[in-house]
C-alpha cells in the first residue's frame, strides 16, 4: 500500500461511483478512506435496473457472482408505453452486430447490491468509515484541497488530511458545492417517488416504462419477490404530494387505468421515498487536489437507467488519472486530473446526448408517441436503442442522421405482430 505525505485518498461517499473507485485505487496499491454518511444497509431512491454492460464492471470488482447469489432479477430488455398507448419493445440480445459482456441486465435493491459493492473495496484494502458525514472540505492557502472536515453519528468533528479527495456524494454533493463546481440544469426539474410492491401482476423479465402526460412510471422486477416502482413527475405536479409520497405514488398508479388492475392484489413494502428535482451537471468535474464522480459530476433523469453503470465506470476512469494526480503532486496534479475530466466528456459525451434526446420525447407527449409510432414498426431500431442505454451499442449508432431521419419519418412498413403480441401482457387496457 502506496503512503502518501499528504495523507489517503479520501473518497466521500460509498455509493456505487465511492465503492468503484475506492476499489480501484486500493486494488492499485493506494491507501483510500471511503466516508458514508449512511450505515449500510440502506435504501437508495433508484430504480435498481443495472445494464449489461455493468456486468462487466462488477466481475471485474469480484461482485457479480454475488450480486446474483443475493437473488438479483436478469432483465432481458426494455418495454416502453407511449401515452397513445403504443408501445416499444426492445432486446439486448439482437441482431445489430453489437453483443454486451452479458445478454441481460440485472436488478437488485440498493440494500443489498452496495453493501456488496463496499465489500470488493474492503478486499481490495480499502478502510470504510460508515456514520460519517463530509461537512466541508480543506484548502492551502493556493485554494489546493488538502483534506475534508467530518462530522460522526456520534457527534464527534475532525478533520481528516487527504492526498487527493474524491467526492463520489451523489446529488447534492458536498464536495462539489464546497468547490463551487456544482451546477444545476434548468431543465427537466422532475421529482420521484420509488417504492417496492409484492404481487403486482404481469411482471415479466423486461423493464417497463409507461409514459404518460403529467410523468412516467418504472416498473421492474428486482428480484427476491419484489417489484421496483418508480413515478417520475415535473415538479409543479409533485407539490400535491404534501408529505405523503406513498400516497401520491398510489393516487398516481391508481387513475392509470391500463395500470391500476396490475396493483389490485399488489402490497407497498418498503417506505416511499421522494427525490429530486435531479438534472445536475457540475461545472468541471475537478479542482487542485479533488475529483468528482457519479451523480456528484453529473446527472440528467432516470428514465434511461444508466446512473450505476456511470458510476461504477467513472470509478474505473478515475483511478489512473487520480494516480497520476498524486505521483505528480502540488500544482502539476492538476494536469493529470484536467485530463480526466475531457475522459469524461469522450466516455459519456454521446451517451449524455442520447439521454436528451429521450428526455424531450419523454416530456413532448406527442413527440413521444411519434417516436413509438415509428419504433413499435421498427425492431431493430428500437434493439439498437435500448443496446445503446444497456452501454455496449455505441452512442453514434443512433445519433447518425439516417436514424434520426428514419426516427423522424414515419415508415410504411406494417406492424410487425410479434410485437404487438408481446406487448399484450402489460396493459388491462382493451
Ligand atoms: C428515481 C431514480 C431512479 C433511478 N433509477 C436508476 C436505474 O434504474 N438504474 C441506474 O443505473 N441508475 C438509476 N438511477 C441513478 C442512480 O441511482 C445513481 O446514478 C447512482 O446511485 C449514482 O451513484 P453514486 O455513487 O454517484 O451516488 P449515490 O448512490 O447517491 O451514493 C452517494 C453516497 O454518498 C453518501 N453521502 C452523501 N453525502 C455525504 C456526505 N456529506 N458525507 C458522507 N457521505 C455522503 C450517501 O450516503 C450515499 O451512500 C436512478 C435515480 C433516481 C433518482
Amino acid at each position: 500500500m502506496t503512503l502518501r505525505p499528504g495523507g489517503p485518498v479520501v473518497v466521500v461517499g460509498g455509493g456505487p461511483a465511492g465503492a468503484a473507485t475506492a476499489w480501484a485505487l486500493a486494488r492499485d496499491g493506494e491507501e483510500v478512506v471511503v466516508l458514508d454518511r449512511a450505515r449500510f444497509p440502506r435504501d437508495k431512491p433508484c430504480s435498481e435496473y443495472m445494464s449489461p454492460q455493468a456486468s462487466r464492471l462488477l466481475a471485474d470488482m469480484g461482485a457479480l457472482a454475488a450480486v446474483e447469489a443475493a437473488g438479483a432479477a436478469s432483465l432481458a430488455g426494455m418495454i416502453v408505453r407511449a401515452p397513445s398507448g403504443a408501445r416499444i419493445r426492445g432486446e439486448f440480445a439482437a441482431n445489430h452486430g453489437f453483443r454486451g459482456f452479458r445478454d441481460r441486465g440485472l436488478a437488485l435493491r440498493r440494500r443489498r447490491l452496495d453493501p456488496l459493492l463496499l465489500d470488493a473495496a474492503r478486499r481490495a484494502g480499502a478502510r470504510v468509515e460508515e456514520g460519517v458525514r463530509v461537512t466541508g472540505v480543506e484548502t492551502d492557502g493556493a485554494g489546493r484541497v488538502t483534506g475534508v472536515r467530518t462530522l460522526d453519528d456520534r457527534g464527534a468533528e475532525r478533520v481528516r488530511r487527504a492526498g487527493l479527495v474524491v467526492g463520489a456524494d451523489g446529488l447534492r454533493s458536498v464536495v462539489a458545492r464546497r468547490l463551487g463546481l456544482a451546477g444545476r440544469l434548468p431543465w427537466p426539474r422532475r421529482i420521484a417517488f420509488v417504492a417496492h410492491y409484492a404481487g403486482v401482476a404481469g411482471v415479466g423479465d423486461l423493464g417497463e416504462m409507461h409514459v404518460d402526460g403529467d410523468g412516467y412510471c418504472g416498473i421492474a422486477s428486482v428480484g427476491n419477490g419484489e417489484t421496483n416502482v418508480a413515478v417520475v413527475v415535473p415538479a409543479r405536479a409533485a407539490r400535491h404530494a404534501a408529505g405523503d409520497p406513498g400516497a401520491f405514488l398510489d393516487a398516481w398508479i391508481a387513475h392509470r387505468p391500463h395500470l391500476a388492475p396490475r396493483f389490485a392484489g399488489a402490497e407497498r413494502v418498503s417506505r416511499a421515498r421522494a427525490t429530486g428535482p435531479f438534472a445536475a451537471r457540475a461545472r468541471r468535474a475537478w479542482a487542485p487536489g479533488a475529483a468528482l464522480v457519479g451523480d456528484a459530476a453529473d446527472f440528467f433523469d432516470p428514465f434511461t437507467g444508466e446512473g450505476i453503470y456511470a458510476a461504477l465506470r467513472g470509478g474505473e476512469l478515475l483511478a489512473p488519472y487520480a494516480r497520476a494526480a498524486l505521483a505528480a503532486g502540488g500544482a502539476a496534479a492538476g494536469g493529470a486530473l484536467r485530463e480526466y475530466d475531457r475522459a469524461r466528456r469522450r466516455e459519456f459525451g454521446g451517451k449524455w446526448a442520447v439521454e436528451r434526446l429521450i428526455g424531450a420525447a419523454v416530456a413532448f407527449p406527442p413527440l413521444m408517441n411519434h417516436a413509438a409510432r415509428v419504433l413499435s414498426r421498427r425492431r431493430d431500431m428500437a434493439d439498437l436503442l435500448v443496446g445503446v442505454t444497456g452501454d455496449f451499442v455505441p452512442a453514434r449508432e443512433v445519433l447518425r442522421a439516417g436514424f434520426l431521419l428514419k426516427l423522424l419519418v414515419p415508415p410504411r412498413a406494417p406492424r410487425l405482430p410479434s410485437v404487438e403480441a408481446a406487448a399484450e401482457p402489460l396493459s388491462a387496457e382493451p
